[in-house]
C-alpha cells in the first residue's frame, strides 16, 4: 500500500463524512469538522485527539508510519465514539482533523509539551529542532481554528439563550509502562463537580465495567481544552475516557454509546448543569472569561 491513506485531501473536502458539516465556510480547513446538531439541547461533544492525519509536507515527522497508528498519534475510537453519539443525542460535535504529533490541542498554547519531542525515548525529529515560525504556523493553522470554533459554537449557544455543557471524549492505552490499567474508562474533572458527579453515580449502576473518578490520569490541567472553555466559562463538562481496547471495533463503540446515552440523557436537562457557576480549578486562580 503506498502512503495516499495518510494524505489528507483537503482542497477536495473535509475528511468529514458527508452528512457533517465544516466547522466554517472554509472549505481548506485543516484543523476541525463539525458534525451539526441540536444546539439548543445545551450539549456540545468535543474531541480533541479524533485523528492520526497530517498534510504529506511532514511525513511521519521522521517516525516510522506504524507509529501513527498508536495512541501517540490520536485517540483511538474516539472520533467513533463521538459520531455515535452525536447522532443518537442530536447535538453537535467538533473534532480535530490532524494528528496530536503535529500540535496538541489539549494544552495551552505555551505548554512545554504542546509539541511532542520524544517518543518513546527518541526524538522526534519533524518536531525537534523547530522554529518559531514554524510553531507558529502550527498554531494559527491547526491549534487555533479548532478552539476559534470552540468558543465560536459555546457563544452561539450563549446568544441563544441556552448555557451549554461541554463533553469531551478521549481514549487511553490499557497498559502504560508495564502496568494494566484495570478502568474501563474514567471521568476526569478538575473543580466543577457537577456534571462528573451525576455521569459517576449513573455509570456506577453498570454493574460490568470499572469507572475511575480522576482515574487514569487526574482531570485538573491548566490551560488545557476543558479549562480554557469550560472551567474559564463556569460552563458545567466532564472529560472521558475509554480504554482504547474496548472501542477499537465497531461493536465495541456501539456498546458504549449505548452506555453513555444511558447516563446522559437523564441528566441533559439538568437546570444546575445549564447555569454559568464559577468553581475554580485546583490548578490555582482562574482569569474568568
Ligand atoms: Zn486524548
Amino acid at each position: 500500500m503506498n502512503e495516499k491513506w495518510f494524505i489528507i485531501l483537503l482542497i477536495e473536502s473535509c475528511p468529514c463524512d458527508k452528512n457533517v458539516l465544516m466547522n466554517n465556510i472554509d472549505k481548506n480547513n485543516q484543523s476541525c469538522c463539525e458534525i451539526d446538531g441540536d444546539l439548543s439541547r445545551g450539549f456540545i461533544l468535543l474531541c480533541d485527539h479524533a485523528r492520526n492525519e497530517l498534510p504529506e509536507k511532514y511525513g511521519y515527522l521522521g517516525l516510522a508510519k506504524a507509529q501513527f497508528e498508536r495512541h501517540i498519534a490520536y485517540d483511538i475510537g474516539a472520533e467513533a465514539v463521538t459520531r455515535g453519539l452525536a447522532e443518537r443525542l442530536g447535538v453537535p460535535a467538533i473534532m480535530t482533523n490532524f494528528s496530536r504529533l503535529l500540535i496538541d490541542p489539549n494544552r495551552g498554547d505555551d505548554d512545554p509539551t504542546l509539541i511532542m519531542k520524544l517518543s518513546d525515548g527518541t526524538v522526534i525529529s519533524g518536531n525537534h529542532p523547530i522554529d518559531q515560525d514554524e510553531i507558529e504556523y502550527r498554531k494559527s493553522t491547526f491549534y487555533r481554528p479548532y478552539h476559534d470554533a470552540v468558543s465560536a459554537m459555546v457563544e452561539k449557544s450563549l446568544a441563544m439563550g441556552v448555557v451549554p455543557m461541554v463533553f469531551s471524549i478521549h481514549s487511553y492505552t490499557d497498559n502504560w509502562k508495564g502496568d494494566t490499567r484495570h478502568w474501563h474508562a474514567g471521568i476526569l474533572w478538575d473543580s466543577d463537580e457537577r456534571l462528573p458527579h451525576q455521569l459517576l453515580e449513573r455509570l456506577a449502576e453498570q454493574a460490568d465495567i470499572i469507572v475511575g473518578d480522576n482515574e487514569p490520569y487526574d482531570g485538573a490541567l491548566g490551560n488545557d481544552t476543558m479549562y480554557t472553555h469550560c472551567t474559564r466559562r463556569g460552563l458545567a463538562h466532564a472529560l472521558l475516557e475509554i480504554r482504547q481496547d474496548l472501542i477499537c471495533y465497531d461493536e465495541g463503540v456501539d456498546e458504549w454509546v449505548e452506555r453513555l446515552v444511558k447516563v446522559i440523557e437523564p441528566v441533559i436537562d439538568l437546570p444546575e448543569l445549564h447555569q454559568v457557576m464559577q468553581k475554580g480549578s485546583r490548578t490555582g486562580q482562574v482569569d474568568y472569561i
